[in-house]
C-alpha cells in the first residue's frame, strides 16, 4: 500500500492546525481502511485513523506516524434499523434517516465530522446523544472484526470504552423511531439556527473544548455565586459558564482565543498554532481550579503530543 509523504494536517482539521503526518492515506472504504492498518503494524508504523478532524488537536510536530483519513461511506437503512460505515458524514446519516421518516438523530444536525468519531466520543448536543440511538458496533480489535453490543461501551457523557483502546469503529447499527420527514426538517433547522446564533461558526475550531462539568458531592457548591438553578436541577454545569465567570471571552494568546460569542470554543483568528491553543487551555483550567477546585476536563483529543 502506497502512502503519502509528509502531508500537512491543519488540512484535515476544522481547526485548521497542525504539522505534517509522517505517512498518509486516504481509505475510501472498510477494505483500504483495514488493510492500512495492517500494513502499518507490519511495518511497525504508529497510526491513527481520523474522520472529519473537527475533535482533535494536532500538534505543530504533527505526527510521526500514519494518519488515515476515514472516508469509508456505506450507508443502508432498512424499516428503522440505520447501518452506517464509520466514514459516513454525521450530517449523511441525519439528512439519509430524515430521508426516510425516521426520528431521532435532530439533535446532531450541525455537528461536524463522521459517524465514526461522534460513537467514539459519544457525540451529543441538544438533550440527545449518540449511545440513545446504537444497537451495535462493529469493531476492528486486534486484526479481528467483531461486533459489540452497547452495553459492552462503556457510554457515558462523552465518553466510551474506545477512548481507552485501539479498536478501530467500522461500522455502527442505530435503531430510530418512525416520524415525520417535515417535523424533523422542522426541528433541524431551529437547531441549525440556534447553533449559528450561539457559536463562533465563521472561524476554525474544534467545537467545544472542555467536557461541561457533572454536579456530584466532590463538587463544593458554596464556591459558587449566581449559579442558575436549572444548572442544580441538570446536575451539569456548562464550561462556557465557568469560563465567562471569570471574564476569559476575547482572551487570546497569538493567533487562538476564546471566542466572544462562546465561552466553550477556542477559535482559530487566522495563524494559530497548537502551542497558542495549549496555552489558552492551560490558562483556563488554572483559573477554574483555583476559583473553583475544579479539574475541567478536555473534550477535544490531543495528537502528536
Ligand atoms: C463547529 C463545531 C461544533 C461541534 N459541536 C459538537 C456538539 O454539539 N457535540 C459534540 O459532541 N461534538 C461537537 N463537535 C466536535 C466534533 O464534531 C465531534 O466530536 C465529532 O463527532 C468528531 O468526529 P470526527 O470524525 O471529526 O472525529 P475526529 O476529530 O477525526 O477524531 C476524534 C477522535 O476519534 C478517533 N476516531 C475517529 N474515527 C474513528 C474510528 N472510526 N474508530 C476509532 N477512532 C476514531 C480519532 O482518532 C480521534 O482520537 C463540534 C465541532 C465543531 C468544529
Amino acid at each position: 500500500m502506497d502512502f503519502r509523504n509528509n502531508i500537512p494536517l491543519s488540512k484535515y482539521t476544522t481547526f485548521k492546525i497542525g504539522g505534517d503526518a509522517k505517512y498518509f492515506f486516504i481509505a475510501n472504504n472498510s477494505d483500504e481502511l483495514i488493510k492500512a492498518i495492517s500494513d502499518a503494524q507490519k511495518k511497525k508504523i504508529n497510526y491513527i485513523v481520523l474522520g472529519g478532524g473537527s475533535n482533535v488537536l494536532v500538534s505543530d510536530a504533527g505526527f510521526d506516524g500514519l494518519v488515515i483519513i476515514n472516508k469509508s461511506d456505506a450507508i443502508k437503512i432498512e424499516k428503522n434499523i440505520v447501518k452506517a460505515g464509520s466514514g459516513v458524514l454525521l450530517f449523511n446519516v441525519v439528512n439519509k434517516s430524515i430521508e426516510n421518516n425516521l426520528s431521532g438523530l435532530e439533535w446532531a444536525a450541525g455537528i461536524p465530522g463522521t459517524i465514526g468519531g461522534a460513537v467514539r466520543g459519544n457525540a451529543g448536543a441538544y438533550r440527545g446523544q449518540m449511545s440513545d440511538s446504537i444497537i451495535k458496533v462493529e469493531v476492528l480489535r486486534d486484526g479481528k472484526i467483531i461486533s459489540l453490543d452497547k452495553k459492552d461501551c462503556g457510554y457515558g457523557y462523552r465518553q466510551s470504552i474506545f477512548q481507552n483502546n485501539k479498536d478501530l469503529i467500522l461500522s455502527v447499527e442505530l435503531q430510530l423511531q418512525k416520524g415525520d420527514r417535515v417535523e424533523s426538517e422542522k426541528k433541524i433547522k431551529e437547531i441549525l439556527a440556534d447553533r449559528k446564533n450561539k457559536q463562533p461558526l465563521e472561524f476554525p475550531s474544534a467545537g467545544s473544548v472542555f467536557k461541561n462539568v457533572m454536579i456530584d458531592d466532590t463538587i463544593d457548591l458554596s464556591r459558587f455565586i449566581n449559579l442558575p438553578k436549572e444548572y442544580l436541577e441538570y446536575k451539569k454545569i456548562p464550561a462556557a459558564w465557568l469560563i465567562d465567570s471569570l471574564d476569559l471571552r476575547g482572551k487570546t494568546i497569538g493567533g487562538a482565543q476564546i471566542s466572544t460569542k462562546h465561552a466553550n470554543f477556542i477559535i482559530n483568528t487566522g495563524k494559530a498554532n497548537a502551542n497558542d491553543v495549549i496555552q489558552l487551555i492551560s490558562l483556563v483550567k488554572m483559573k477554574v481550579r483555583n476559583k473553583y477546585e475544579i479539574e475541567l476536563h478536555e473534550e477535544v483529543e490531543y495528537v502528536g503530543f
